[in-house]
Order: C-alpha cells, then sequence, then structure tokens
C-alpha cells in the first residue's frame, strides 16, 4: 500500500510551494488508495515557531487535505511529532557507531572554523568534513578507545557523525528525475546526532520514514542534494531493500522564470496561505495570503496542482476528485514551474463566476458598510450580477462599484477626443429628455427600449451613442452592461447624470 508523508518544519507559514509537496502528496495517496501521514519535524529547537504547527493543520484543512495519521488524529506509529521521539533516534544513531559506521566527533567550534580556514586557503572548493579531513580532527577515529571512553565519560559534548566511505557511488531512481547518481567524494560525513541529543533531519527523516512505513518520499527539489546522503543511511541501516521511492517536485519560480520564487516575492504570489505572524519583507507590511486577498480554497488547490503537473490535456479546471483521478508522476515536470499569480487571478475567477450570487451578495455588504455604504439585499443582489463576470475576487466588486455611488468627477479624455461630438451629445440629450417623460419600469430591457426608440426618432444610429452615453453615465469607456448599470442607478440619477454631461 501507497504511503506518503507530509514531513514540514514548524518554522512559520507555509507558502505555495510547500502546500503544493503537501498537494502532490495528498493526490499521490488517494489515486492509489494510500494513506497521508502528517509528521511534524521539530528537531531544530532554535527555529521552532510558536504556533506553527497549529497553522499546518488549518491550512491543510483548508485546501481540504485530509491526513490520516498525524498528531491532529493519531495512529499507529504515534508520536508523529520527532521531539516526542527524540530517544529512538540516538538508538540508531549509537547503532551505527557500534557498527563502524558513524562515529563520535568531539571538536570544537574553533577546530571546525580552523578546518574550514585551511580549506578555503587550499581552494577546497566545498568545506568538508569527510575521509581525508577527519584524520586531522578530533573525533573516535582518531582516538585510542580509552580515551574516546574517558570522553565520553568526563561528559564532554560531542556530535555523531556518519561515516561516508571513500570511492563509492550513490545511486538511485527518482520518479521524476530518473537516475541520480552521485560520488561519495561529494557527500559530508554529516552530523546525525546533535550535541544537544537531538537528531539532525537526515537520521531523524530515515528513521522516521522507515518505521513509519513510507513508500513514497515527495518533497521539494531544494531536498534533492541530501538524498543521495538519505540513500547513504538506508543502507548503513540495513534497509535498503525497503527504501522508499523519490521524487522531486520541480521548483516554484519567479513569473519571468529567474529565480526561484521566494516570500520576499510576496507581490509575485510568494506570499503564505495565510499569515501567521508573517510582515513582507519588502514593504514591513503583515502580508496577507492567499485566502485573505480572497482566493477560494478550490482554486488555490486547482492552480497549486498545475505548478509542475499537467494533465496531458488542454483542461485546466479540475474539482480534487478529478485531480486524484487525473494525476501521476509521469507529468510531473523536471523544470521549474513558474508562478504566475495573474494565472492564479484568473483561476480565482472561474471559480468566483459559479459561485452563487446570494451568497456573494452577502460577503459584499459587510465591505460596502465599511465604506460608509448601505446597501439593501436586492441592491446587493444587483450588483452581484453586474459584475461577477468581470473581477477576480468578491473584494474586487466593491471596488469596481464606485461608480455606482458617485458621480463621474472626469471624464476619460480619450474617449471624449473620439467619442464626444454634436451628433452623440444630442443623441444623449434627447435620451434624457425622454427617460424624463417616461413613468413605465426601469429594467435594463425597458432602458435599452426607450433608447432605441429615441435613436430611431432622431435618426441617429446606436453606435454613434454608446461610448458617449457610457462615458456619461461611468466616465471610462468601458465596464459591465450599461443597461444594467442604469437601471442600478435609477431613473432620477441616470438622468442627473446624462444632463451634467450634456451641459
Ligand atoms: N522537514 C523537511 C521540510 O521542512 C522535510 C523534507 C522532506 O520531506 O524530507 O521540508
Amino acid at each position: 500500500p501507497v504511503r506518503v508523508r507530509f514531513a514540514p518544519s514548524p518554522t512559520g507559514p507555509l507558502h505555495s510551494g510547500g502546500v503544493r509537496t503537501a498537494l502532490y502528496n495528498y493526490l499521490f495517496a488517494r489515486k492509489h488508495g494510500g494513506q497521508m501521514l502528517l509528521r511534524i519535524e521539530d528537531t531544530d529547537q532554535a527555529r521552532y515557531v510558536p504556533g506553527a504547527e497549529a497553522y499546518i493543520l488549518e491550512a491543510l484543512a483548508w485546501l481540504d487535505i485530509t491526513i490520516d495519521e498525524g498528531p491532529n488524529v493519531g495512529g499507529p506509529h504515534a508520536p508523529y511529532r520527532q521531539s516526542e521521539r527524540k530517544d529512538i533516534y540516538r538508538e540508531y544513531a549509537e547503532k551505527l557507531v557500534f557498527e563502524g559506521k558513524a562515529y563520535y566527533a568531539f571538536d570544537t567550534p574553533e577546530e571546525l572554523d580552523a578546518m574550514r580556514k585551511r580549506l578555503e586557503e587550499a581552494k577546497v572548493p566545498a568545506a568538508q568534513y569527510n575521509a581525508i579531513t577527519r584524520m586531522q580532527m578530533t573525533n573516535s577515529l582518531t582516538m585510542p578507545v580509552d580515551e574516546i571512553k574517558a570522553r565520553l565519560e568526563s561528559g564532554e559534548p560531542y556530535v555523531i557523525r556518519m561515516r561516508v566511505q571513500p570511492k563509492d557511488d550513490i545511486r538511485f531512481n527518482d520518479l521524476i528525475r530518473g537516475w541520480v547518481v552521485v560520488h561519495s567524494s561529494q557527500i559530508d560525513d554529516k552530523v546525525l546526532l546533535k550535541s544537544d541529543g537531538m537528531p539532525t533531519y537526515h537520521l531523524a527523516n530515515i528513521v522516521d520514514d522507515h518505521l513509519m512505513g513510507i513508500t513514497h518520499v515527495i518533497r521539494g527539489e531544494e531536498w534533492l542534494p541530501s538524498a543521495p546522503m538519505h540513500v547513504l543511511l538506508y543502507k548503513y541501516l540495513g534497509w535498503a531493500d525497503t527504501m522508499p521511492q523519490f521524487a522531486h517536485l520541480p521548483l516554484l519560480l519567479k513569473p519571468d522564470g529567474n529565480g526561484k520564487l521566494s516570500k520576499r516575492d510576496a507581490d509575485l504570489g510568494g506570499f503564505p496561505i495565510f499569515p501567521l505572524e508573517w510582515t513582507d519583507p519588502k514593504t514591513g507590511e503583515k502580508a496577507l495570503g492567499f485566502r485573505e486577498q480572497g482566493y477560494y480554497p478550490e482554486a488555490t488547490a486547482n492552480f497549486l496542482a498545475l505548478l509542475g503537473w499537467n494533465p496531458g490535456t488542454e483542461q485546466e479546471l479540475f474539482t480534487m476528485p478529478e485531480l486524484i483521478e487525473a494525476f501521476s508522476f509521469e507529468r510531473v515536470h523536471k523544470a521549474g514551474a513558474k508562478f504566475d499569480i495573474q494565472k492564479a487571478n484568473w483561476f480565482n475567477q472561474q471559480y468566483l463566476k459559479e459561485k452563487d450570487d446570494a451568497t456573494m451578495a452577502a460577503q459584499i455588504q459587510p465591505l460596502f458598510a465599511e465604506k460608509g455604504i448601505q446597501i439593501s439585499d436586492p441592491q446587493a443582489i444587483q450588483i452581484v450580477h453586474l459584475l461577477k463576470d468581470r473581477v477576480h475576487f468578491v473584494k474586487d466588486i466593491v471596488n469596481e462599484s464606485a461608480f455606482l455611488f458617485s458621480a463621474p468627477e472626469q471624464y476619460d479624455a480619450d474617449i471624449v477626443a473620439k467619442k464626444w461630438n454634436a451628433e452623440a451629445k444630442q443623441g444623449i440629450g434627447t435620451f434624457a429628455d425622454a427617460l424624463q417623460g417616461y413613468e413605465g419600469s426601469f429594467l435594463a430591457d425597458d432602458i435599452k427600449h426607450v433608447l432605441a426608440q429615441t435613436l430611431e426618432a432622431t435618426g441617429i444610429k446606436m453606435g454613434k451613442v454608446m461610448q458617449a452615453l457610457r462615458l456619461a453615465i461611468t466616465g471610462v469607456g468601458a465596464g459591465p452592461d450599461l443597461m444594467v448599470t442604469m437601471e442600478i442607478l435609477g431613473k432620477a440619477e441616470v438622468v442627473r447624470r446624462l444632463r451634467r454631461a450634456v451641459e
């Protein structure tokens, strides 16, 4: 059975990349009738952010990503928080030392610094603690057994390092990237157990994936460089034949493809799912997340799914069950996925169009109230109806409908130059007169009828007047259905605006 995990570190809010990782795990698990675990990787206490775990749960719930095992729901492999599994990891680290696959290192920070300097001076590209350098350092491979014992017994701080063998090729078949081969000289003798007794990410991650029966490790490409080391750890721990398969997901890039989308790019979509005491580094303002900006969770899941994966068809709109059905690693790309916020907005618009008017009407009323504008239920519905096809977010309806509440103070100069002429003015003037004397119902169709009749009587073509008419009513050259706009404004206001324009 497929068993996957989302293994975030509770270090801050989730951004699109992290959420996409969770989503792909979820899609893959559901597609194969497997299980999805949530594991909280909180062994780095310096980076721990209070509230981040609750945040992760809330974000997953918002997106409708359900978890089968995890700190919130329990499960056969509990606890699912690494800080609560501390003792498990030490046992494996010590086992590796016992078998000669790892060793104690007592180096002080000063000694490590000095090594780094030596390597820099010798122009060794990446500073490494490895088969060559370790021989000059203070570790259990370079000292007699008695000394090791004495140091351990005296309580001297130490770490446990993995003993990477030289001249080894490490290879694994990534589900997305194919065969990856790395020579062991590229790999550091990574710390497995830190001096505070906590495991490093690497050790805890491998031990837990093994104990929790994980079959597929699906995570961001930033972990690809660690993967060979993880493969080696599986081998050292004797778990090579049950090693999970790896799938490293493509990076999310800025829209121009130039570099990784980071949280510094809030304006480009680098904002979180929702804020967690998170401020936009560019503006210093507390940034809004996808949720606060009015993205629907279904739309968010839909566009995130398509960042790095394609269904092989033209289809763009997917419900969660459809995504589950369609998802496969064969269609996950190797190349980074450009995050296009315009496209994200387009997705939201598609979902917004399908929402029911009454719900949206109830959402815009308080937004109007904030601006000191009270609108009735029927008015709210009319406004939603007028603008819903033209906006990306519910809140845009409020911003886009300012012209309903105040007559234009100026007229778009461009349209004036092109469309405002004697004929248009005459048409608008007579239309105003006709409306003034008109006593029938004032619905869009009625208004259109009056307009058509008036123009016919004066012999002016509809096409010569329409844009000027829009200009008179709204001040600009483009906007939503003009007849419905006039219906919402009501006869008196329409006549007032027309007269002012032709004055
Ligand atoms: N704790 C790691 C993270 O925060 C997990 C990486 C992995 O999935 O192996 O991304």
